[in-house]
């Protein structure tokens, strides 16, 4: 590992702690030539996941361009920093847990729709309109109108 400022090999650590249940660990690390400080990370090499397409051509399950899609999906949204990352994280915690080595892309897709659908509406109907592509306007009326049953009482337009 070289030091990003002045490039000497020899560096050492100066703090280490466990992230996201100790799957990475953390570490700071000081250079020993000129002090400089910076962060690197360490994580297990996860095993193998293949996404499996619609057309039934294989891929290598990539997180990055889950999260990149998430947040587009986000743009301009209220929504914490980060939020596309943690959702992808959490879905690929999620197809990790089950454990499977071949996924559906179907399958990915309805899991960031759940992801989406509790972060935010707006991304959410975005996300499935592209994703699910509505059959017509009905179909999308009536997910609307299926967001709007489950809305918090304290969300409700008041009334006149
Ligand atoms: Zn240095």
């Amino acid at each position: 590992m070289r030091c990003p400022t002045c490039e000497e090999r020899d560096t050492r650590v100066v703090d280490s702690r466990d992230l996201d249940e100790a799957a990475t660990i953390r570490r700071r690390r000081e250079c020993v030539s000129c002090g400089a400080r910076f962060t690197t990370y360490e994580r297990m090499e996860a095993a193998r996941l293949v996404v499996v397409k619609r057309d039934g051509t294989r891929q290598e399950f990539d997180r990055d361009k889950l999260a990149a899609g998430i947040r587009k999906a986000l743009t301009r949204r209220p929504v914490s920093e980060g939020a596309a990352d943690r959702a992808a994280d959490e879905i690929e915690a999620i197809l990790r847990a089950a454990g499977a080595t071949e996924v559906e892309s179907s399958r990915i897709g309805e899991l960031a729709m759940e992801q989406l659908r509790a972060l935010d509406q707006i991304a959410y109907i975005r996300f499935a309109s592209v994703y699910q592509s509505f059959e017509d306007l009905e179909t999308l009326k009536r997910e609307v109108d299926s967001l709007y049953a489950e809305r918090e009482p304290a969300m409700e337009p008041r009334r006149p």
